[in-house]
Parts: C-alpha cells; structure tokens; sequence
C-alpha cells in the first residue's frame, strides 16, 4: 500500500473527484483521515500498489495537488538501544526516554537517512508514508 495525502484546493469542492476515480479506476481506496470542506481540504488515503502510478496520475489530471511523505520505519526487534542513531537527526525525531530507550516521533523526520546509515543492526528504513 503507498500512502498518499491528496490536497483538494477550492475550486474543486463541488466535484465528485474522488469517487470518480474510484469508479474509472476500479480502486478500493482506504481513507485514513480526512478533513474537508467547502473551501478545500486535504485527505489521507492508502492506495494497494499495483494501482498507485494510475490513481496519482488520475487524482493529478484533475488538479488534485498530491503529497507522498517519506518517513522512517523502525524495527523495533533489532533495535539493541545503542543510541548511534540519535545524535545525527537533525530534527529531533529520535530522543532517549527516562529507561534509556530509543524513542522516535516519525512524524518530524525529513527522510535525510542519516540514521539509516548509522544503524549498526539495520534497525531503520526509509519508507513512503
Ligand atoms: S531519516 Fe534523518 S530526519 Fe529522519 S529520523 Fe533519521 S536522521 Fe532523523
Ligand atoms: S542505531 Fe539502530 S540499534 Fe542503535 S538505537 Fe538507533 S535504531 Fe536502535
């Protein structure tokens, strides 16, 4: 599945865009979030892969603006809690709670992969949000 927020701007509010697309591209779409009004709004969907590349594109030809956020996921079984990673985020998305753990807030990361690299037990990857 390839996360996707679709930024819907005001001018497209009184069009079924998304449900068009669901019905010319025979898609089942999960819809995570959605915050939307008359004016505009944006919505959270998971896509299943072999239909992304034609879902963006349709969601895209009718001006639709999309955003595909990379972030990092960790495996948190690998992870022995070396803090390798930690001081390299620029953005502080990997703090060092109370018990001395690894904690990481994903929704900060830019996706620089600096601590991919880093990571002695290939704990971290890069993935599209
Ligand atoms: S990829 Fe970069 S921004 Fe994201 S958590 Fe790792 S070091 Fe921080
Ligand atoms: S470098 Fe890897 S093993 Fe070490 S704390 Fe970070 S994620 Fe865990």
């Amino acid at each position: 599945m390839v996360k996707v927020l679709l930024r819907f701007h005001g001018g497209l509010m009184n069009e079924p865009i998304t449900s068009t697309v669901i019905l010319e591209k025979g898609v089942k779409l999960n819809i995570l979030k959605a915050s939307i009004h008359e004016k505009g709004g944006e919505m959270l969907v998971e896509i299943p892969d072999v239909f992304a590349e034609n879902v963006i594109e349709a969601f895209k030809s009718k001006g639709v603006e999309i955003v595909i956020k990379r972030t990092i996921s960790v495996d948190l079984d690998r992870c022995i809690h070396c803090g390798e990673c930690l001081s390299l985020c620029p953005v502080d998305v990997i703090k060092m709670s109370g018990d001395y753990s690894i904690i990481f807030d994903e929704d900060k990361c830019v996706a620089c992969g600096l601590c991919v690299d880093a990571c002695p037990m290939r704990a971290i990857s890069l993935v599209v949000f």
